[in-house]
Protein backbone atom coordinates (compact mmCIF):
# COMPACT_ATOMS: atom_id res chain seq x y z
CA UNK A 1 0.00 0.00 0.00
CA UNK A 2 1.05 3.66 -0.60
CA UNK A 3 1.68 5.94 1.76
CA UNK A 4 -0.20 8.32 2.79
CA UNK A 5 1.05 12.08 3.49
CA UNK A 6 -0.08 11.85 7.01
CA UNK A 7 2.08 8.09 7.49
CA UNK A 8 5.30 10.40 5.77
CA UNK A 9 5.00 12.94 8.40
CA UNK A 10 3.74 10.68 11.39
CA UNK A 11 7.37 8.88 10.60
CA UNK A 12 8.97 12.45 10.74
CA UNK A 13 7.36 13.11 13.62
CA UNK A 14 8.66 10.13 15.12
CA UNK A 15 12.16 10.48 13.91
CA UNK A 16 12.26 14.34 15.34
CA UNK A 17 11.68 12.52 18.77
CA UNK A 18 13.82 10.21 19.09
CA UNK A 19 16.45 12.76 17.65
CA UNK A 20 15.69 15.55 20.44
CA UNK A 21 15.84 12.58 22.98
CA UNK A 22 18.89 11.54 21.97
CA UNK A 23 20.16 15.75 22.22
CA UNK A 24 20.05 17.13 18.63
CA UNK A 25 19.94 20.38 18.05
CA UNK A 26 16.85 21.63 15.74
CA UNK A 27 19.25 22.16 12.92
CA UNK A 28 20.10 18.45 12.45
CA UNK A 29 16.62 17.33 13.11
CA UNK A 30 16.03 19.60 10.40
CA UNK A 31 18.19 18.20 7.81
CA UNK A 32 17.22 14.74 8.89
CA UNK A 33 13.70 14.63 8.61
CA UNK A 34 12.99 17.76 6.69
CA UNK A 35 10.08 18.77 8.88
CA UNK A 36 10.64 22.92 9.23
CA UNK A 37 13.01 23.96 12.07
CA UNK A 38 10.06 26.68 13.47
CA UNK A 39 8.00 23.39 13.88
CA UNK A 40 10.88 21.44 15.39
CA UNK A 41 11.23 24.39 18.26
CA UNK A 42 7.57 24.53 18.69
CA UNK A 43 6.90 20.71 18.90
CA UNK A 44 9.87 19.23 20.43
CA UNK A 45 11.55 22.16 22.75
CA UNK A 46 9.38 23.40 24.94
CA UNK A 47 11.90 25.61 27.26
CA UNK A 48 13.84 28.34 24.70
CA UNK A 49 16.62 27.87 27.53
CA UNK A 50 16.85 24.43 26.95
CA UNK A 51 17.63 24.66 22.94
CA UNK A 52 20.91 23.64 22.22
CA UNK A 53 22.90 26.70 20.57
CA UNK A 54 26.51 27.51 19.65
CA UNK A 55 28.69 26.29 16.77
CA UNK A 56 27.21 22.70 15.53
CA UNK A 57 30.30 20.50 15.35
CA UNK A 58 32.58 20.39 12.28
CA UNK A 59 34.34 17.40 12.19
CA UNK A 60 36.81 18.18 9.05
CA UNK A 61 39.17 19.14 11.51
CA UNK A 62 38.47 18.00 14.31
CA UNK A 63 38.61 14.67 13.59
CA UNK A 64 42.42 14.81 12.83
CA UNK A 65 43.48 16.91 15.99
CA UNK A 66 40.87 14.99 18.46
CA UNK A 67 42.24 12.98 21.32
CA UNK A 68 42.41 9.30 21.30
CA UNK A 69 39.59 8.40 23.12
CA UNK A 70 37.46 10.54 21.00
CA UNK A 71 39.33 8.96 17.51
CA UNK A 72 38.27 5.70 18.89
CA UNK A 73 34.67 6.50 20.15
CA UNK A 74 33.73 7.98 16.55
CA UNK A 75 35.67 4.67 14.86
CA UNK A 76 33.37 2.52 17.02
CA UNK A 77 29.95 4.60 16.48
CA UNK A 78 31.27 4.83 12.58
CA UNK A 79 31.39 1.59 12.42
CA UNK A 80 28.03 0.45 13.70
CA UNK A 81 26.43 2.95 11.80
CA UNK A 82 28.76 1.74 8.02
CA UNK A 83 27.54 -2.08 9.46
CA UNK A 84 23.36 -1.43 9.43
CA UNK A 85 23.70 1.83 6.36
CA UNK A 86 25.58 -1.97 4.49
CA UNK A 87 22.26 -3.88 5.61
CA UNK A 88 19.69 -1.48 3.57
CA UNK A 89 18.52 0.53 6.29
CA UNK A 90 17.81 4.67 5.71
CA UNK A 91 20.63 7.19 6.51
CA UNK A 92 18.60 8.87 8.96
CA UNK A 93 16.83 5.60 10.96
CA UNK A 94 21.15 4.22 11.12
CA UNK A 95 22.15 7.40 11.90
CA UNK A 96 19.82 6.24 15.56
CA UNK A 97 20.06 2.94 15.86
CA UNK A 98 23.62 3.31 15.69
CA UNK A 99 23.98 6.10 18.17
CA UNK A 100 22.23 4.16 20.54
CA UNK A 101 24.41 1.49 20.04
CA UNK A 102 27.52 3.80 20.85
CA UNK A 103 25.94 4.95 23.86
CA UNK A 104 25.52 1.52 25.10
CA UNK A 105 29.06 0.14 24.28
CA UNK A 106 30.98 3.31 25.51
CA UNK A 107 31.17 4.54 28.64
CA UNK A 108 29.94 8.10 30.06
CA UNK A 109 30.93 10.59 29.25
CA UNK A 110 30.03 10.17 25.64
CA UNK A 111 32.89 12.61 23.32
CA UNK A 112 30.46 11.73 20.37
CA UNK A 113 26.97 13.99 20.66
CA UNK A 114 24.38 13.30 18.49
CA UNK A 115 25.48 16.45 16.56
CA UNK A 116 28.92 15.14 16.01
CA UNK A 117 27.54 11.77 14.92
CA UNK A 118 25.61 13.20 12.15
CA UNK A 119 28.33 15.55 11.13
CA UNK A 120 30.77 12.69 10.87
CA UNK A 121 27.91 10.60 8.93
CA UNK A 122 27.13 12.98 6.88
CA UNK A 123 31.09 13.55 5.66
CA UNK A 124 31.22 9.96 5.36
CA UNK A 125 28.39 8.85 2.93
CA UNK A 126 28.41 12.25 1.39
CA UNK A 127 25.02 13.36 2.20
CA UNK A 128 22.78 15.78 4.46
CA UNK A 129 25.30 18.58 5.07
CA UNK A 130 27.73 17.69 1.39
CA UNK A 131 27.61 15.88 -1.00
CA UNK A 132 31.38 15.32 -1.15
CA UNK A 133 32.09 12.29 1.21
CA UNK A 134 35.29 13.08 3.40
CA UNK A 135 35.71 9.69 5.44
CA UNK A 136 35.53 6.37 5.06
CA UNK A 137 35.86 3.20 7.36
CA UNK A 138 38.42 0.96 6.65
CA UNK A 139 40.17 -2.23 8.74
CA UNK A 140 43.11 -1.74 10.59
CA UNK A 141 45.48 -4.30 9.11
CA UNK A 142 47.00 -5.04 12.68
CA UNK A 143 44.02 -5.49 14.97
CA UNK A 144 41.36 -6.02 12.98
CA UNK A 145 39.26 -3.13 14.30
CA UNK A 146 37.03 -0.25 12.10
CA UNK A 147 38.74 3.07 11.62
CA UNK A 148 37.22 6.25 10.44
CA UNK A 149 40.19 7.81 8.13
CA UNK A 150 40.49 10.49 5.94
CA UNK A 151 39.65 9.57 2.65
CA UNK A 152 42.61 8.02 0.52
CA UNK A 153 44.34 7.23 3.71
CA UNK A 154 47.09 4.43 3.30
CA UNK A 155 46.58 2.26 6.52
CA UNK A 156 49.70 0.12 7.24
CA UNK A 157 50.91 -1.24 10.27
CA UNK A 158 48.26 0.27 12.64
CA UNK A 159 49.59 3.58 12.21
CA UNK A 160 46.98 6.06 12.93
CA UNK A 161 44.90 3.31 14.02
CA UNK A 162 43.57 4.69 17.63
CA UNK A 163 43.01 1.51 18.75
CA UNK A 164 46.44 -0.03 18.41
CA UNK A 165 47.19 3.11 20.18
CA UNK A 166 45.24 2.43 22.55
CA UNK A 167 46.65 -0.91 23.44
CA UNK A 168 49.61 -0.29 23.40
CA UNK A 169 48.92 2.61 26.03
CA UNK A 170 46.60 0.88 27.94
CA UNK A 171 48.52 -0.57 30.44
CA UNK A 172 50.05 2.93 31.97
CA UNK A 173 47.43 5.44 31.23
CA UNK A 174 44.44 5.78 33.59
CA UNK A 175 42.33 7.79 31.70
CA UNK A 176 42.34 5.26 29.08
CA UNK A 177 41.14 2.47 31.62
CA UNK A 178 38.41 4.24 32.82
CA UNK A 179 37.14 5.18 29.09
CA UNK A 180 37.03 1.16 28.07
CA UNK A 181 37.37 -1.39 31.45
CA UNK A 182 39.04 -4.54 31.02
CA UNK A 183 35.24 -6.30 31.00
CA UNK A 184 34.08 -3.93 28.30
CA UNK A 185 37.32 -3.83 26.17
CA UNK A 186 36.31 -7.32 24.44
CA UNK A 187 32.81 -5.51 22.87
CA UNK A 188 34.22 -1.93 23.02
CA UNK A 189 35.92 -1.99 19.41
CA UNK A 190 33.57 -5.15 18.77
CA UNK A 191 34.88 -4.52 14.95
CA UNK A 192 36.62 -7.56 14.65
CA UNK A 193 34.18 -9.63 11.76
ZN1 LIG B 1 44.69 -1.18 14.77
Amino acid sequence: MMSTRADRQLCAIRLAQDCAQLGARVRTIHHLTGLNPRDVQRLFFNDPQAIPRGRPPNSLEWYHGANLIARAESSIFMSMYRRLRNTGFGAAETLVSAYRGYQAVCQCPHRISFDRAFDLASHTDGIWLTSTPVFEVLACPTCGSDVLMAIGTVVHLGDNCPFCKLVQRYSCDPRLQASFPKNGMATAPATTP
